[in-house]
């Protein structure tokens, strides 16, 4: 491979060459869901996005630590430091415990993102679980003091920190414009200043999720749980942190805050965002109302979609954007994906069939080249998609008999197409999968009929056998087993 990875750091606003901390290895975090509700379309874009980085990290040959947490206390509804957090509320309305709130979407979460192929993080660390953690640090930072307490809750010290340390460096923004658009502070806020926000609160009386703590029972602030859980299983000082762009201006933004404050470090080198997934423009969200939920995609089941998609056309997809650019939902792209992804695995089903011939006419080298390249430019994928279809024109032209390719190309071809288009980009063949569970169901209707047959049921065993035969599936009896084919 010539070319380096390349990284875009929303820190920076540079691309620049990756250089992790320690030779070798990565250490990633991405903020992971807040498990009060099903992850929409828009929440699993932002995660395949980093199922690509970590897949394209891990198969350039780095041992990467993939930290995702799971956000399961602490975040409260408009993202705020007062009111009910957001498991309390459905918790409430639904009259179960905040926990089974927790337990249900966490599920989903992890449903939804199997479906899509995405492989599971290193570690996923829950905030109720980082409760001791997030104490220490919020001590740790009032001891620097650059946060003070009240009733109770305690603040982070913005105007403070930002004698010392540039608190908008993330987001760029002009922080007197920030004070000066922020809601005024009404007489009842224990708040000293705007842009201050809670890394400890206190719990009123009904308050189910609350811990005790050296200021009194309460449960931490959203931001602090990211800071305490990345710094515990990633260090201080790791390579690269994640989420969606949505999170640069406040949750980004004081996580940075609060690691400088607590151990004078930026936490991470480099800091990556993903765009939103955005439906006739506007952002997909819950609370605009404007969300879809992956099984409603797949079944169809939707007033904006036309037919369903299968959840690798879905993939496949998003993988036409660049994680940077915003991607918008309609029908049309979706099933032009559809068609794109049916002749890709096509073209990697033919590719081992291929004819071979003394010399090739193009160069597999070449095509291989710019696929790395373009993953390497900032993980481009719609372009190293490009280059993997023109192999793709190539294998269906030398199939006609229109272009030649030799033995060690082919292999070289194969490998190349397989690779990247199964171990990097994550899709997988959903026919092929189909395979796996017609297997599977043979397997058990075969166990039937074994059992019926050694009961002396031959009644059953026949119907069984003949049924099969009505599908055109035809069984054989053996001393070893019984196996089946399909006719
Ligand atoms: P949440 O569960 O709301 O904390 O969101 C989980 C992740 O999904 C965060 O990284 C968000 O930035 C991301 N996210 C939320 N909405 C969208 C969207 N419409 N497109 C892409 N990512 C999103
Ligand atoms: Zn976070």
């Amino acid at each position: 491979m010539k070319s380096q990875l390349k990284i875009y750091n929303t820190l920076t606003k540079e691309t620049s060459v990756f250089e992790p901390i320690h030779k070798g290895n990565v250490g990633m975090y991405v903020c992971g869901p807040t498990v009060y509700s099903n992850a929409h379309l828009g929440n699993a874009r932002t995660y395949v996005s980093f199922d690509v980085i970590f897949r394209y990290l891990l198969h350039i040959g780095y041992k990467v630590r993939y930290v995702r947490n799971i956000t399961d206390a602490g975040h409260l509804e408009g993202d705020q430091d007062e009111g009910d957090d957001k498991f309390a509320k459905k918790a409430k309305l639904e009259q179960v415990e905040p926990m089974e709130i927790v337990q249900r979407y966490t599920i989903d979460f992890h449903e939804v993102l199997k479906a899509f192929n995405n492989l599971p993080p290193s570690i996923e660390p829950t905030a109720t679980g980082h409760i001791i953690e997030q104490i220490e640090m919020t001590k740790k930072i009032l001891a620097n003091g650059y946060a003070y307490e009240v009733n109770g809750t305690v603040y982070f010290d913005v105007e403070k920190f930002s004698k010392e340390f540039n608190y908008t460096a993330l987001s760029n923004r002009n922080l007197d414009e920030l004070l000066n658009n922020t809601r005024e502070l009404d007489g009842q806020n224990e708040k000293k200043g705007r842009l201050d926000f809670a890394l400890w609160i206190k719990a009123k009386p009904e308050h189910l999720m609350k811990w005790v703590s050296p200021w009194g029972e309460g449960f931490p602030g959203w931001h602090i749980e990211c800071s305490a859980m990345s710094s515990k299983y990633l260090g201080n000082e790791f390579d690269i942190h994640g989420g969606g762009m949505d999170l640069v201006p406040t949750h980004h933004t004081n996580e940075i805050a609060q690691n400088l404050a607590c151990h004078h470090t930026q936490p991470a080198k480099y800091w990556v965002h993903t765009n939103m997934l955005t439906i006739n423009g506007q952002k997909m969200s819950k609370s605009l109302g404007n969300s879809f939920l992956p099984a409603e995609l797949f079944e169809g089941n939707h007033s904006l979609l036309e037919k369903g998609y299968s959840p690798m056309t879905v993939r496949f997809f998003m993988l036409q954007a660049h994680y940077r650019s915003t991607l918008d939902f309609r029908n049309e792209a979706l099933q032009a994906a559809e068609k794109g992804l049916n002749r890709l695995m096509n073209a990697c089903k033919l590719v081992s069939h291929l004819k071979t011939s003394e010399t090739s006419s193009f160069s597999v080298e070449d095509i291989k080249e710019s696929v790395y390249a373009a993953m390497n430019e900032d993980f481009n994928t719609p372009i190293a998609l490009a280059q993997i279809f023109e192999a793709v024109r190539y294998i269906n032209l030398i199939n006609d008999g229109k272009e030649s390719i030799s033995e060690t190309d082919k292999t070289q071809l194969e490998n190349l197409i397989n690779t990247f288009v199964f171990e990097v980009l994550g899709l997988k063949n959903e026919q092929e999968a189909g395979a796996d569970k017609i297997d599977g169901l043979m397997k058990m209707i075969l166990g039937v009929r074994s059992d019926a047959k050694t009961k002396k049921d031959f009644a059953t065993s026949d119907f069984i056998r003949d049924q099969l035969k009505e599908l055109g599936i035809e069984i054989k009896d053996h001393k070893e087993g019984t196996n089946y084919s399909l006719t």
